[in-house]
């Protein structure tokens, strides 16, 4: 039997031990977590007393620390490094584009004896300069500096990230071009926390309440595909573009339903655990793992935190798992949709407000006092949803995401809000005026019954909703598994900051009428949720009954990425953000522009490597099984006569007519990809590589996959799908 490098490698898998866990696992749970973190408490201990105080207040009142506060910050923070072995000091931002980026520097300055000493300034750990002229500014920089700088954000610990050889003071900042101009995802993620603790701050005052800062809270459970690396470095396409171009399905795939929550493999579960491990070290409080639906899937959950806090672990996290997978001989894939015919993979965005003291306030309560104020908050977010649906739809638009949204898969594209029957029985009743169901038997008087208590969901009830309530949170679940989950959170609080904003001056625009204040809020809460009511709905999403229905509501149905990122520029977006201040009109066109030219590159790329590997490996595949038929028919011939022949012959015709096939659509593919880029503009693009490049790709690969199960098994170069999510 002739041996390609796929098989080989089959061959040497399974000679591979798995790594085990390989650092002290004596050390408890507590021991590790935050143990390379400058947390509050290091800084506590290491402080004086008085600087220490000035940091927390400016850190509570979310100001910007003085310099003077700063430096002495600085001092503290590189000996608590030095101490950890750190040689070297980054500053890490989260660029428009994705993912996160770090420089690094030393903590060496020369002496003049020919020695060094180590130093870090106050101004070193506030700002950073940063040559990021390589990354993407959507036209910023042509019109300003070429160069950008990064601000600390001290909501986000610094903390220790410990490399094979030395260690390196990580500090989490906000990336800025030199006239202000946010370059990234973190800083308009915290104007945007800004705007809505303002907005809810409002709230509490009207209510009474002690008037403290309001934060968002975010946890994010990610999912993920693990492989065997040798499968995915023979897989140019996972390499190139994180998701396979090709492969016909495996016979089994996902229907027996025996991955999901199953046993982990030991293997996957060293893997897991040294992750675990680096997680908490950082800080990142993980909590959850489990086996997903679809095979060789998992997930980890951390807890949530400060909404900027669990971005950034996010991000970390994501970068965790590519970096440890290797190790253990793995390759982790992040993309939404790295195999066709089983499940993607999402990131739920667990979301709520708090106030700073840490009452939760999407949690109904018991008090019947309170629920005016959580409905006030209901309303607010249904309206948010509603008004804004589709600025929710641009923030997880991306290539990677239309395989799910809009695809027949979780969550469809059309948003829309999951309340479970207990709360929409309350919804109904202040709307409809129906009875509550249970012992009250009345119906729901706002400030006056108690909201029946709520099931916290403990076992998703309902999947194919996009935006769920779930006890006392919403779960934003549309958000590919790829994303930084900044965008999605910056779109939430800024919409929600809006709602609350027009309920409050509603109310006291009632109140300035001579309404007491129940009677306003009452007359608000009922006029939102009448108005906003289409918003809701529990049923199933991904049926082609709620299609219709959601278009009747007149819900918008944004499927794909070019037609939802058209939406971020419309007039009322603009102002959406620009009066809260989390975008100037610039910093919304820069990253629309971004964003629509990461849809052309990224699909494009896709489109170029399915042309080359079809040509380059699948075509000399089946060219060569196709030689080996034909000189066989021709043998059998000779010996045998025609008719014993015939079989093998007909199984040639066939394969030389997918030949033929699979060339012309190659052909046809590379045309449409040229035809697309003949424009100057990329929103032109973006529309040509939906309509023909894509629909183009599909062609080639269904003849692709047509051949994988007519060509011999030993011929075929690629790692087969029952290789790649089984073998492991
Ligand atoms: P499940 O969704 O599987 O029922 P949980 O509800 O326990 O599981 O939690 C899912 C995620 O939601 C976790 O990351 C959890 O920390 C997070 N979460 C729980 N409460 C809140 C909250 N108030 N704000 C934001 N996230 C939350
Ligand atoms: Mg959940």
């Amino acid at each position: 039997m002739k041996q390609n490098p796929r098989q080989q490698a089959i061959l040497e898998l399974s000679a591979t031990q798995p790594l085990t866990n390989q650092f002290n696992t004596k050390q408890s749970s507590t021991e590790v977590f935050g143990q390379n973190v400058f947390s509050e408490e290091v800084m506590q201990l290491r402080l004086p007393k008085d600087v220490f105080a000035a940091f927390k207040r400016a850190l509570d009142a979310g100001k910007t620390i003085e310099t003077r506060i700063a430096d002495v910050v600085a001092t503290a923070m590189k000996d608590w490094a030095l101490e950890k072995g750190a040689t070297h000091f980054t500053h890490l931002f989260f660029p428009m584009t994705g993912g996160s980026a770090e420089k690094h520097d030393s903590f060496i300055v020369p002496t003049r004896g020919g020695k060094a000493i180590e130093q870090f300034s106050g101004k070193e750990l506030i700002k950073g300069e940063s040559d990021a002229s390589s990354f993407p500014s959507g036209g910023i920089r042509a019109t300003f500096e070429a160069r950008g700088y990064t601000a600390w954000d001290p909501t986000s610990p610094a903390f220790i990230m410990e490399g094979p050889n030395g260690s390196t003071l990580v500090i989490p900042t906000c990336f800025l071009s030199y006239t202000g101009v946010a370059l990234d995802k973190k800083t308009p993620l915290l104007k945007s926390q800004e705007a809505l603790s303002k907005q809810a701050g409002r709230v509490l005052q009207l209510f009474g309440q002690p008037v403290e800062r309001v934060i968002t809270t975010v946890g994010a459970e990610q999912e993920y595909f693990l492989i065997d690396r040798k499968y995915y470095f023979l897989r140019p396409d996972l390499v190139m573009t994180g998701r396979t171009l090709f492969g016909s399905g495996s016979e089994k795939n996902q229907q027996l339903e025996d991955q999901y929550f199953g046993s982990i493999r030991e293997r996957v579960l060293a893997f897991m655990q040294e992750v675990e491990h680096r997680a908490m070290q950082v800080g990142i409080p993980v909590k959850t793992r489990h086996n997903e639906v679809a095979p060789a899937q998992f997930e980890i959950a951390p807890i949530y935190e400060l909404s900027n806090v669990a971005s950034d672990h996010n991000v970390i996290l994501m970068e965790l798992l590519r970096t440890t997978a290797l190790k253990y001989g793995f390759a982790c894939l992040l993309h939404e949709k790295p195999f066709a015919g089983v499940n993607g993979s999402g990131k739920h965005n667990n979301w709520s407000m708090a106030t700073l003291s840490g009452k939760n306030l999407l949690d109904p309560g018991s008090n019947p006092s309170d629920n005016a104020m959580f409905l006030l908050f209901l309303a607010a977010i249904l309206r948010a949803v509603d008004r804004w649906a589709k600025v929710l739809r641009v923030t997880v638009a991306t290539a990677g995401n239309d395989h799910r949204l809009g695809a027949n898969e979780a969550p469809p594209a059309i948003i829309s809000a999951y309340l479970g029957d207990e709360l929409l029985a309350v919804v109904d009743s202040v709307v409809k005026g129906t009875p509550l169901p249970g012992k009250t038997g009345g119906t729901m008087a706002v400030g006056v019954t108690a909201i029946p208590a709520i099931p916290l969901d403990n076992s998703d009830r309902n999947r194919t909703s996009p935006f769920a309530f779930t006890g006392n949170k919403f779960e934003f679940r549309a958000v590919g598994s790829a994303q930084n989950v900044a965008g999605p959170n910056i779109a939430l609080n800024t919409a929600v900051a809006e709602s609350l904003d027009v309920m409050t001056t509603a109310i006291e625009k009632e109140m300035a009428k001579g309404r007491s204040r129940n009677t306003a809020v009452n007359t608000v809460i009922k006029r939102v949720l009448t108005e906003h009511y289409r918003i809701i709905f529990n049923g199933n999403g991904y049926s082609a009954a709620w299609v219709r229905e959601a278009k009747k509501r007149g819900l918008p149905n944004l499927r794909e990425t070019p037609e939802a990122l058209d939406k971020f520029i419309d007039p009322d977006v603009i102002e959406l953000f620009t009066t809260y201040g989390v975008f100037t009109i610039q910093e919304v066109h820069a990253r629309h522009e971004i964003l629509v030219e990461q849809y052309v590159k990224m699909v494009s790329i896709e489109a170029g490597t399915t042309a080359a590997l079809a040509r380059t490996m699948i075509l000399p595949a089946a060219t060569e099984y196709l030689g080996m038929l034909a000189a066989t028919v021709t043998s059998t011939r000779a010996a045998l006569g025609a008719t014993a022949a015939a079989s093998t012959r007909a199984a040639a015709a066939g394969i030389a007519r997918e030949l033929a096939a699979l060339t012309r659509a190659i052909d046809a593919l590379e045309k449409a990809l040229a035809a697309a880029h003949r424009s100057a503009d990329s929103e032109v693009i973006a529309v040509r590589i939906r309509d023909r490049v894509k629909p183009a790709m599909a062609a080639v690969r269904t003849h692709a996959d047509i051949l994988e199960n007519l060509v011999g098994d030993d011929y075929w170069p690629l790692p087969k799908y029952r290789e790649m999510l089984f073998m492991y």
